[in-house]
C-alpha cells in the first residue's frame, strides 16, 4: 500500500509532530471580484460566509468597511489584530484539548488574504507568527491579488517559518473561467505562480471538479497546468451548491447539473495518479452539512463522501 502524501504526513515528517491549521477569518478583507475592482458579484459558487465557520458578528463594528491594498488606511488594523488573536486562541485550545495539538499554522482562509495594504498585511503575519508554537502561515488568496512587494515580504518570513500560499486555479480553461466569473484567466495565474515560485514560497493549488461545461478531460488537463507550474500541493474539491449564489440560479432554471459522486471520485483518482509522489494533498473532499446545500446531495454527508474515497484509493493500492 502506498502512502499518499497527506499534509498530515508531509507535515509529521517534517516537523516530527503534528501540525494543525487553524482557519482565520478578518473583518475588512473583501475580494476584487467582490467589491467591483475586478466583477461584482464574486464566482458564481462564492456564498463566502458558507465557507468561513470561523467569521464573527460583532455588533460593536460597522457593517461596512473593506480593505483597498492601494491605501494604506485601515483604521480597524488594533480591531483586527484583537480578532485574530481571539479567533486563534480559542481553536489553539479546543485543538490543544481535543488532539493534544503542539503546533500550529495559522490559516488566513476567508476572501482574498493578500488584497489588503502592506502594512496591515505584515501587522496581521507578524503577530500571527509571534503566537505560542506557531510554525508558519498558510495563506489564501488569488492570482490577480498578489504583489512583489507582498510576496518579497513572505519571502523573507520564509526563511524562519513554513510559508504557504494557497491559490484558487479552479480551473485552466478560460472559457470556464469567465463562466464562473472567475474574474482573471490562466495566463494571469500562470505568471502570478510562476513569479511565487522564483520567490522560493510554497504554493498550494485548489481545484474544482465539476465546473460547468468541464469534462473529465478538462479537469484532467487542469490539474496537468497547475503541475507545469510546479506547484507543491493540492487541493481537490466537488463543485456543490450552496443557497444565495448565482449558481443556485442556473440550478433552479436547470441549466447546471451537478458532478456525480461516481464521477467526482474516479476524476479524483485519476488526479492523484497523476501526482508526483512529493507533491501534497491537502485534500480531497468537500461538503456542508446543513441546509443552505441545494446539490448535490451526496456532498451533504463528509464523512461518507471520504469513507468512498478512501475506499476507492484503497482499490488503487493507496492509504490516504
Ligand atoms: S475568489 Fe474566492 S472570495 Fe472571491 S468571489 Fe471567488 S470564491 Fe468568493
Amino acid at each position: 500500500m502506498r502512502a499518499i502524501l497527506t499534509a498530515g504526513r508531509y507535515f509529521r515528517e517534517k516537523f516530527n509532530v503534528n501540525v494543525y491549521k487553524v482557519p482565520i477569518s478578518i473583518f475588512g478583507f473583501t475580494c476584487p471580484n467582490i467589491d467591483g475592482s475586478v466583477a461584482k458579484g464574486g464566482c458564481i459558487f462564492c456564498e463566502n460566509e458558507s465557507f468561513s465557520p470561523n467569521l464573527e458578528h460583532n455588533t460593536e463594528r460597522p457593517k461596512r468597511f473593506f480593505l483597498q491594498p492601494n491605501t494604506s488606511h485601515n483604521p480597524y488594523l488594533d480591531f483586527q489584530l484583537l480578532q485574530l488573536e481571539t479567533q486563534f486562541k480559542k481553536t489553539q485550545t479546543s485543538l490543544r484539548k481535543k488532539f493534544g495539538a503542539k503546533k500550529f499554522i495559522v490559516y488566513f482562509q476567508s476572501f482574498t488574504n493578500t488584497y489588503a495594504p502592506l502594512e496591515t498585511l505584515k501587522a496581521l503575519y507578524t503577530k500571527a507568527l509571534g503566537f505560542e508554537d506557531v510554525i508558519g502561515l498558510s495563506i489564501g488568496t488569488r492570482t490577480d491579488s498578489i504583489s512583489s512587494d507582498v510576496l518579497e515580504y513572505l519571502a523573507e518570513l520564509a526563511l524562519k517559518h513554513e510559508i504557504w500560499v494557497e491559490y484558487g486555479v479552479q480551473s485552466s480553461y478560460d472559457q470556464t473561467l469567465q463562466r464562473i466569473n472567475r474574474g482573471h484567466d490562466s495566463a494571469n495565474i500562470a505568471s502570478s505562480i510562476t513569479l511565487t515560485r522564483q520567490y522560493g514560497l510554497n504554493v498550494c493549488t485548489h481545484m474544482i471538479f465539476g465546473l460547468p461545461q468541464e469534462t473529465q478531460e478538462m479537469m484532467l488537463e487542469s490539474v496537468k497546468f497547475a503541475l507545469s507550474l510546479d506547484v507543491q500541493s493540492f487541493k481537490f474539491h466537488p463543485l456543490y451548491v450552496v443557497k444565495k449564489t448565482a449558481l443556485a440560479h442556473d440550478l433552479n432554471k436547470g441549466a447546471f447539473t451537478p458532478i456525480t459522486e461516481e464521477v467526482y471520485i474516479d476524476t479524483l483518482v485519476k488526479a492523484v495518479g497523476l501526482l508526483p509522489s512529493h507533491v501534497m494533498i491537502q485534500r480531497v473532499s468537500a461538503g456542508i452539512g446543513d441546509t443552505s446545500l441545494l446539490a448535490p446531495d451526496w456532498c451533504y454527508d463528509k464523512h461518507l463522501q471520504m469513507l468512498k474515497i478512501r475506499q476507492a484509493f484503497a482499490r488503487n493500492g493507496w492509504s490516504y
